[in-house]
């Protein structure tokens, strides 16, 4: 039994209604019945107190290989260690390709930091994309038995505001900032029926961002599982889907749909512009500069 589970049979569940108050936008629950969290959408004490006779761990985990340790990494963890899951038990696993250069980075308490070496990619894209068999791996050797939730994020990203746990869910989807308002036709899926993350035009719910996804380990084990089979499989015949595993994420996200979308103040970039939507960011992208730090490849 996971801790998830056991911890769930403890006492009564939090029920939707006890926190989350769908009146400050429109489109607040998905055709699944799903929430979507927006600033000002939950009640942050009633979560606290929740957890507070619930205790949970938040694992996150996140990738820096070559180039991206120096240029992002400490900026990511710094801002998680501020602004991640405030007052709850996190573990931040870190990859990168040589421990060595992992700069030391000091933590507030309830917060612990573990860094793994991975095998480094040649391809920016498969770095990108072997994330996927890396946190299966990691999922079923360890994590599974030390965290509650996990999250698996880019790090090219900064936080800005807390991101608590309004977030927390058993399978969870980030709407990509510059798709929430698009019709769904024109969503950059792969189009190419060859591939397994084809979705035909006119399907799909959203366009999901791969930067941000999460959920309880057994939930996140399967995303990751699904998504690398899919990967595989297209690599035998040669295939790339066009937006490598966040091809993948969405046609995973459009067969298993998730329990809880969060909006893209969760995720969202400051080169769009400014937008009545978008009150309290939580999350914003760090600035691209691939010329610098991508393999060329
Ligand atoms: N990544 C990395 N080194 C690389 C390329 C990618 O560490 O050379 C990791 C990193 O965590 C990064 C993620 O893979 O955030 C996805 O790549 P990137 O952010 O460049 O993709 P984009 O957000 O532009 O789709
Ligand atoms: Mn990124």
């Amino acid at each position: 039994m996971s801790r998830f589970w056991s911890l769930k049979n403890q006492s009564e569940e939090l029920k939707l209604s006890d926190w989350f108050y769908p009146t400050a936008h429109t489109n607040l629950i998905t055709k699944w019945s799903a929430p979507v969290v927006w600033h000002n959408t939950y009640n942050e004490k009633v979560l606290k107190n929740y957890y507070k006779n619930h205790k949970i761990t938040v694992g996150l985990t996140v990738f820096a290989v070559g180039r991206y340790l120096d240029f992002y990494l400490p900026r990511f963890v710094l801002s998680a260690d501020k602004f991640f899951m405030v007052g709850q038990k996190v573990i931040i696993y870190i990859m990168v390709d040589d421990v060595f250069r992992m700069p030391w980075i000091e933590l507030s308490p309830l917060r612990t930091l573990k860094v793994f070496e991975v095998k480094p990619e040649n391809r920016w894209q498969d770095i990108s994309m072997m994330r996927m068999k890396t946190i299966s791996e990691h999922i079923v050797h360890h994590i599974q038995h030390e965290v509650d939730f996990l999250f698996c994020m880019d790090v090219d990203q900064v936080f800005e505001n807390k991101y608590g746990l309004e977030t927390l869910g058993e399978s969870v989807a980030q709407l990509h900032a510059y798709w929430y308002k698009a019709n769904a036709t024109l969503f950059p899926y792969e189009r190419n029926p060859l591939s397994e993350a084809y979705i035909p035009v006119g399907k799909g719910d959203f366009y999901y961002h791969a930067a941000v996804f999460g959920g309880t380990p057994v939930q996140v084990l399967n995303i990751v599982w699904e998504c690398l089979k899919g990967i595989m499989k297209d690599k035998k015949r040669n295939i790339e889907a066009v937006w490598h595993d966040e091809s993948h994420l969405n046609k995973y996200f459009f067969l298993h749909k998730p329990t809880k979308i969060l909006s893209p103040e969760y995720c969202w970039d400051y080169r769009l512009p400014p937008n009545s939507d978008i009150k309290v960011i939580k999350l914003s992208w760090n600035f691209k500069a691939y010329k610098l730090i991508r393999n060329k490849m």
